[in-house]
């Protein structure tokens, strides 16, 4: 039994830092170290397989959900602790949503951003109490954060919808932050009803 579950988004690409590689690693190592599981895409590609990898050698568990579209495209990670294959994106974000006590999201690209709002959007509905974070490597996500202060000064957002995401630059310092908010998390989900 692992001692949490952290889904991780992140980039199916490396980007030009080696600085996102390092902290990929970081993270997946702490996971493993921690006795942690992975929840994340199932692909082995860009940062994704950095984190899984790295979370498989430390000795930690990982769950991938992919769909049967990108196992056919030979993009999976096949030496995860368990692969499911679903038949498309909805039941695999959801399944991800499932299995996970927190999220935490890594540089990336479009999917990473999709799967960041959608579970944060989730948050502020109340389908879920699990606490996200966002990891601003490098500050990759500056200029995001920039645009979201500049939605809540133009009242589309509230300051309490961006209170429910934890932003920070230092890995572990945000990983325990996340993993000791989820002990404390409300049990009370309707991920079903998505
Ligand atoms: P992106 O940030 O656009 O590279 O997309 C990465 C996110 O979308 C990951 O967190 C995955 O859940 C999903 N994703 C995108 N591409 C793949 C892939 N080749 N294999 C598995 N998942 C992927």
């Amino acid at each position: 039994m692992p001692s949490f579950s952290l889904c991780v988004y992140c980039g199916s690409r490396l980007g030009t830092t080696p600085g996102f590689t390092a902290v990929a690693a970081d993270v997946g190592r702490w996971i493993g170290e921690h006795g942690g599981q992975l929840v994340y895409g199932g692909g082995n590609a860009g940062l994704m397989g950095v984190v899984a990898t790295a979370t498989l050698a430390a000795g930690g568990r990982v769950v991938g959900v992919i769909p049967h579209a990108l196992v056919e495209k030979e993009l999976a990670k096949l030496d995860c602790t368990e692969l499911h294959v679903v038949d498309n994106m909805h039941e695999r974000k959801r399944m991800m949503a499932e299995r996970a006590d927190a999220f935490l999201a890594l540089p990336g690209g479009i999917g990473t951003f999709e799967e960041l709002f959608e579970v944060w959007t989730w948050r502020q509905l109340g389908y879920h109490d699990k606490p996200i974070g966002l990891l601003n490597v490098d500050g990759y996500y500056d200029p995001l954060l920039a645009f979201l202060a500049s939605s809540v000064r133009h009242s589309f957002m509230s300051d309490w919808q961006m209170d429910l995401i934890r932003v920070g630059d230092d890995a572990p310092a945000l990983l325990n932050r996340l993993i000791e908010a989820a002990a404390v998390a409300s049990p009370r989900t309707s991920l079903s009803q998505i």
